[in-house]
């Protein structure tokens, strides 16, 4: 689920200028996975009771939820894909650059009206999808955000993609002129100080063009003295100030915290709706898996894997673009990568590998999410009565909420499953209780 998912988005960085190509619907991102198909055999043994489940009537819900954002994903992601594609084969991308050059003499501005163009098209081409998204998301009492907002918000996002992307793309295309061999190698190199900047930026420029964020300690400061129960047994230093509250009540049903940021920005983010919600004990879990993700320092080792991973995601994706420039680039009207219509060659190779990459980024996502998980229940260990229940009760708080469904297709579950399933995790939690039998914790020793 959604717990501290936006730490994600160092992983999500990792293919930079793929970034600026995804149609994937956020929006129901967090939901997962379509129902497998039970057999019914007639004398069936009862079956365990499971450690996460939902009434009958949500269950329905969640399966048909699932199913739908499963199928928007992968469909959003393959039709990112082919939209680049028939940019290049219906050689609208290179009308498009033989028109700029026309109407503008010098090659900067010309590159700069292709991109935003070019971020436009991409744009429009994914709104179906997204509006697609909200509808079921607000169908199925998720989302409780208007159109007007919801378009406000995607006017937002097309502007900042205009302001950054445009300028960023032209950037890159202008290196692939300067170095035509090596420009993978220089694109990477400034990739990497440029996820930084971005991870740094993120919560102090982007989120708040998107919703309101409090000190926590200002609205609500007797949940501040209870999270520094918590803080204490960590023995780790995560001042209040470095603790927000996000209204997301205006826009959503869920429930939701995160740790984002980099450096002087890292910081906690709790989700209002989380906080009238549930019980204070399930809060300090939530808030403990944050702290997991804080003190296990997830963003830094996110980045550190992405930035390695690019080098050769970079290099093979120059390669593979060479081979198609070379063999396709007369009938889509590319006069070799270095151009602008080569360049969306390069943007079409990196989508591609952003899509194909997207089951080994999601395995790192939920190999640390389980380890906040374990974090998050051992740092509750002699604050609550029972770790175990106020565990295995918040995932259910969290699936319900979510309309997680309890049995999301393996298959779909590994290719964009960010998150172990709530039934992974709720099972795992049921069971997990190192300090029986004298033992100690993985983080914590006493
Ligand atoms: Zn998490």
């Amino acid at each position: 689920m959604t717990l501290a998912r936006r730490w994600r988005s160092a992983l999500g960085l990792a293919v930079l200028l793929a970034a600026f190509v995804p149609l994937t619907c956020a929006p129901l991102a967090a939901a997962q996975a379509v129902p497998t198909p039970t057999s019914q055999p007639t004398a069936r043994p009862p079956e365990p009771k499971q450690a996460y489940t939902l009434p009958p009537g949500e269950l329905a819900k969640a399966v048909a939820l699932s199913r739908i954002s499963d199928i928007l994903a992968i469909v959003g992601s393959l039709w990112g894909i082919a939209f680049l594609w028939l940019l290049l084969a219906t050689r609208a991308s290179s009308s498009v650059e033989s028109w700029t050059q026309r109407i503008a003499r010098r090659p900067w501005l010309q590159g700069l009206i292709f991109f935003a163009l070019f971020l436009i098209a991409v744009f429009l081409a994914g709104l179906p999808l997204d509006v697609i998204g909200h509808l079921a998301s607000r169908r199925y009492g998720i989302s409780v955000q208007g159109w007007a907002s919801w378009l406000g918000e995607e006017g937002k996002s097309l502007g900042l993609s205009l302001l950054v992307g445009a300028p960023l793309l032209l950037f890159f295309n202008w290196m692939v002129r300067r170095w035509p061999r090596r420009f993978w190698l220089c694109a990477w190199l400034i990739t990497l100080p440029l996820m930084l900047l971005a991870t740094f930026a993120e919560p102090l420029v982007i989120d708040p063009l998107f919703n309101k964020f409090e000190p926590l300690q200002k609205t609500d400061p007797a949940l501040v003295q209870q999270l520094e129960k918590v803080v204490k047994r960590t023995g780790i230093d995560i001042p209040p100030s470095r603790m927000f509250l996000m209204k997301a009540s205006t826009k959503t049903n869920g429930i939701n915290a995160y740790v984002t940021g980099f450096g002087p920005s890292k910081r906690i983010v709790v989700w209002d709706t989380t906080i009238n919600r549930i019980p204070d004990n399930e809060i300090l879990f939530i808030f403990g898996h944050e702290t997991g993700h804080y003190v296990l320092h997830h963003i830094a080792k996110g980045l550190t894997l992405a930035g390695a991973g690019l080098f050769f995601v970079y290099w093979g994706c120059a390669v593979f673009a060479g081979w198609l420039a070379r063999r396709f680039g007369p009938r889509w009207g590319a006069t070799g990568l270095a151009s602008r219509t080569g360049f969306v060659v390069l943007l079409l190779t990196l989508s591609l590998a952003g899509f194909l990459l997207e089951p080994v980024s999601n395995a790192v996502s939920r190999h640390f999410e389980h380890q906040a998980d374990i974090y998050g229940q051992e740092a509750i260990h002699g604050i609550v009565p029972n770790p175990q229940k106020t565990v295995v009760a918040a995932f259910n708080a969290l699936g319900r909420a979510w309309l997680s469904n309890p049995h999301p297709n393996p298959f779909f579950q590994f290719w964009l499953g960010s998150h172990p399933s709530i039934q992974q995790r709720a099972t795992f939690a049921e069971h997990y209780d190192p300090w029986k039998n004298g033992g100690h914790g993985k983080y914590f020793m006493h």
